[in-house]
């Protein structure tokens, strides 16, 4: 028999646990389901992690992540460890975890399944089945550009950045940009300020030659004051957006609030070979750890996007959107995207991870 594959589990604090639990149910269901070979071994991470051990990432969760195939986390922080020294608070360790891992592709989809149209802020006809991906460049550009600081100069204080990127990283991001594009609707939008930035005019000039080797997907450009704009107008034109760090920390929010539900939206970061950290864009949601109550489906679609885009197992990720979509259409609610509606069933954490397996099941037998 071929060696498992091996899926490192990172709990973390506040409802981490609360949703992981449910995550790695649905993960060991399609595993038996679809025959994929994966082994799991959960580590501790983050506050949970501090408190045990006084590091955030200690030295033996870190050598596992090195050596998984893919990780899938929960949420990590809480108002406890704000007092706790910088170095040492829980973001400070999923931040390094990016870093050592060199995960510089960030994946964040905005998809809002029709039933929860309601739930955004925008008119339903203008979100309604809205599924775009946004690809962020995470390592790079202004957040890492040196020189940056602050110093005296002429009897004032000067701030300064500086954004910057390579031939290589603009390369690797539009590559994955393409590949991403071709499992979709082969339709990519790059955005960057090229009318105002060289960093940008070489962006685009780069994204245009790694596009020749992908005749069949088509490219588009767009500055990124348009694509702000473009977001909220009419975000269904769009298919992947592909952008630096800085452009796609500021669209990736504002398109992840179009769909108006924080506990349903995944995301992954990826290395050069494909390996990722999955995770629900949410937070630890101390205002709730502890009572039952989060919404599991980021957690869950997270799994769907590992199973996706690490390890190629596109029938079983498709399985799993599709229980979920059946569990909403089927009144499923947690509180964050209970809407009113007449069919609706309020469910708690337990409950909706419950009814994702039931649907999984049915639909293998369907
Ligand atoms: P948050 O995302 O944790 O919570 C924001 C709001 O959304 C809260 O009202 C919360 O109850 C709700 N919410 C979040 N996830 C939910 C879910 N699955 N189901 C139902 N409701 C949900 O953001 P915050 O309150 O700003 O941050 C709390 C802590 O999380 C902080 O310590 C922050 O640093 C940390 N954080 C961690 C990550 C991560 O682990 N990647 C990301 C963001 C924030």
């Amino acid at each position: 028999m071929s060696q498992a594959r091996k899926i490192v589990i990172l709990p973390g604090d506040g409802i981490g646990p609360e949703i992981i639990a449910q995550a790695t149910k649905v993960l060991l269901a399609a595993n038996d389901q679809f025959n994929l070979g994966l082994a799991t071994q959960s580590c501790a991470f983050g506050g949970s992690a501090y408190d045990e051990t006084g590091n955030p990432l200690p030295d033996s969760t870190l050598a596992a992540c090195r050596d998984a195939d893919a990780i899938l986390a929960g949420a990590i922080g809480g108002p406890q460890y704000d007092a706790a020294p910088r170095e040492l608070r829980p973001e400070r360790g999923l931040l390094r975890l990016r870093a050592e891992l060199k995960l510089f592709a960030n994946l964040r989809p905005a998809l809002l399944y029709p039933e929860l149209a309601d739930a955004s802020s925008l008119k339903p006809e203008l979100v309604a089945g809205l599924n775009l991906m946004i690809l962020r460049e995470l390592t790079g550009g202004i957040y890492f550009g040196q020189p940056r600081g602050i110093e005296q100069r002429d009897g004032e204080r000067v701030g300064f950045n500086t954004m910057v990127y390579n031939e290589s990283e603009i390369r690797r991001i539009a590559l994955r940009a393409f590949e991403i594009s071709r499992q979709r609707d082969s339709r990519l939008c790059s955005v960057d300020k090229a009318n105002v930035l060289e960093v940008s005019e070489l962006w685009r000039e780069i994204v245009e030659d790694v596009a020749k080797d992908y005749p069949d997907v088509e490219l588009t450009h767009m500055y990124v004051d348009n694509a702000a704009m473009q977001l909220v107008r009419a975000p269904k034109q769009f298919d992947v957006i592909v952008t630096s760090n800085l452009f796609g920390d500021v669209l990736s929010d504002a398109a992840a609030m179009l769909t108006g539900s924080i506990g349903m939206l995944p995301s992954a970061s990826l290395d050069e070979s494909g390996k990722g950290l999955y995770e629900p864009i949410h937070g630890s949601a101390p205002d709730i750890a502890g009572q039952g109550i989060a919404n599991p489906l980021a957690t869950i679609l997270s799994v769907s996007m590992m199973l996706r885009y690490t390890l190629h197992e596109a029938k079983a990720a498709d399985a799993i959107e599709q229980a979920v979509s059946a569990v909403l259409a089927t009144g499923h609610r947690c509180r964050d995207i209970a809407t009113g509606v007449a069919n609706e069933q309020l469910v708690n954490t337990q409950e909706m991870g419950e009814a994702v397996l039931v649907a999984l099941a049915a639909g293998a037998s369907a």
